[in-house]
């Protein structure tokens, strides 16, 4: 560090993305991105005019988007913001609705990045244990006095709450913000989008990174009263309101209009998820009940980080997390139904010491 860093940036630990190796070519199964290409649609609308376009500022309100959304999920464009990414709309979301005197309330174990935004305002935590089985126990989060986050399906277990319990928990929080980070809804959860007609204080945000392969292009999208989403393009327009750039604007828009391609595929991926999760536990290994594009691995015949290595060294990359809670276990994203093969492939192998 420089030394000109504030003090309390230079004591904040930062999130620690996926690792992204160049040194060979690896079945990539660490961050939850979609094994399938961006349609057709979306390339074509990443060429030609929105390419000459990119002399011009792009749509600070994001208007064709945004009304695509609202379009596709039933709601008015006062009630959609969208993002550079649905880690922007945490970020807004914890510097809006977290502070000091402000605590946030989240499962222990969720996304890492709910504990980094609290840091970075300085916001205290309450973070709830989990079920012995890594489930949620959704009582813990009634009546909870702060800023709620809930990620549903949670990240890291994959596991998902039934849309009456996240009714529940908006409904006993009313005074508070009820933040529900929906960024793996389209594996099999249960959306809280319909709810936010209802309640004044849900804010629902969902990703094009996972199920609409767009990880790279960067578009998160947040669902709400029209009241929190003005306070989050307060923040967007107090920050950064050329956050969309054109090229993404057009690809986000493209991508809503491919449905039955993006559905398609995450059937795919659900199947999938199946059989791996079968074969895991042919094998000896504790599997989540995963809604999400991953399953979380472990308590099996070989210890966590040791199958994370293993596996690394036959050239595919899982997560391993270094929470204590998760040390025995791995993250392993859904590939195509060939490349899963592969890795049930080495992980037999390891697991019978070949
Ligand atoms: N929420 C959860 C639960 C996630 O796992 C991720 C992906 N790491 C995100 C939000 C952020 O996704 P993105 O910024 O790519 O939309």
């Amino acid at each position: 560090m420089s030394g000109f860093l504030s003090a309390h940036l230079n004591t904040l630990t930062e999130y620690v993305p996926g690792e992204q190796l160049q040194d060979r070519r690896y079945i990539k199964l660490n961050t939850n991105e979609s094994p399938f290409p961006a349609s057709e649609g979306v390339v074509a609308a990443v060429s030609g005019q929105t390419v000459r376009d990119l002399r011009l500022y792009p749509d600070t309100d994001c208007r064709l988007l945004i009304r695509t959304l609202a379009d596709t999920y039933g709601v008015e464009p006062e009630n959609v913001f969208v993002s550079n990414g649905s880690d922007d709309i945490l970020n807004f979301a914890f510097m809006g609705y977290c502070g000091p005197d402000r605590p946030v309330l989240f499962p222990e174990v969720s996304y890492g990045f709910y504990q980094v935004y609290a840091d970075l305002y300085r916001a205290p935590c309450r973070k709830i244990p989990m079920n012995p089985d890594f489930s949620i126990d959704p009582e813990k989060y009634m009546n909870a006095g702060c800023t709620v986050v809930i990620a549903n399906p949670n990240a890291q277990t994959g596991i998902a709450l039934p849309l009456a319990d996240i009714e529940r928990i908006a409904a006993s929080n009313r005074e508070h913000v009820v933040l529900v980070d929906e960024a793996y809804v389209d594996f099999g959860g249960e959306s809280a989008v319909g709810l936010t007609k209802k309640y004044k204080n849900l804010l629902v945000c969902q990703t094009f990174s996972k199920s609409r392969s767009m990880a790279g292009a960067r578009v998160g999208f947040a669902v709400a009263d029209a009241e929190l989403i003005a306070d989050l393009n307060k923040i967007r327009y107090s920050t950064n309101p050329y956050n969309i750039n054109s090229m993404t604007q057009a690809a986000g828009t493209a991508a809503l209009k491919d449905a039955q391609y993006y559905e398609e595929n995450c059937r795919k991926i659900v199947r999938t998820r199946a059989w791996t999760k079968a074969q895991l536990e042919a094998l000896g290994f504790f599997v989540t009940d995963s809604s999400a594009n991953f399953l979380l691995a472990g308590r099996g015949p070989v210890q966590g980080k040791t199958l994370y290595e293993k596996l690394r060294e036959k050239a595919i990359l899982v997560r391993h997390f270094s929470d204590p809670q998760l040390d025995d276990y791995v993250r392993i994203t859904i590939g195509t139904q060939e490349q899963m093969q592969q890795v049930m492939d080495a992980v037999t192998e390891i697991v019978k010491g070949r």
